[in-house]
């Protein structure tokens, strides 16, 4: 399979591509850019290969301890991490779910000194849902972003197994 170095090399030229694409596709500046970042963001941090001790690991720093359970848990190129659709929708899910879990002891303390006021962790749930429904488009070029940075990716991973199979 490509090198991490190799990995963040398809990564910064399908950028341009993308930003050219989305900026043609879509005609609007916030949701290219969105798209853009996105797709730049699962390329470098949130792609496929942090069922790994990876460069997209590291690059979490001091929140890269998130991933541990997930590096336990999913198999090295599994069709967990690296299938398509199926990898970045469960990371977003694993993701939302640590930062919920992050919101869990302020609403602990709530519940204890403030029972009336309403939840950190609901209303971090409700503001989430507001914010998509109001930017339904927005979120959409998001989400294509993130799963066209981690295609580039399992897409080079699958390349060079290709033609090392067919090499042997
Ligand atoms: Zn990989």
């Amino acid at each position: 399979m490509p090198s991490g170095k190799t990995h963040d090399k398809i990564t910064k030229v399908a950028t341009l591509a993308i930003a050219v694409f989305s900026g043609i596709v879509t005609k609007d500046l916030a949701i290219s850019s969105m798209t853009v970042v996105s797709f730049a963001f699962s390329g470098f941090m949130f792609g496929p290969d942090l069922d790994i001790y990876s460069r997209q690991y590291l690059r979490w720093c001091w929140l890269r301890w998130i991933w541990l359970p997930y590096q336990k848990r999913v198999k090295h190129r599994s069709w967990v991490s690296h299938g398509p659709i199926i990898g970045t929708c469960g990371r977003i899910l694993y993701l939302g779910v640590a930062i919920l879990a992050a919101t869990a002891p302020a609403s602990v303390i709530q519940l204890i000194f403030l029972p009336e006021s309403q939840l950190a962790t609901i209303r971090l749930i409700k503001w989430a849902i507001s914010a998509i429904s109001k930017y339904p488009l927005l979120f959409t070029w998001a989400a294509i972003g993130l799963e066209l940075g981690a295609a580039s990716h399992y897409f080079a991973d699958w390349t060079v197994s290709f033609w090392k199979k067919r090499n042997k």
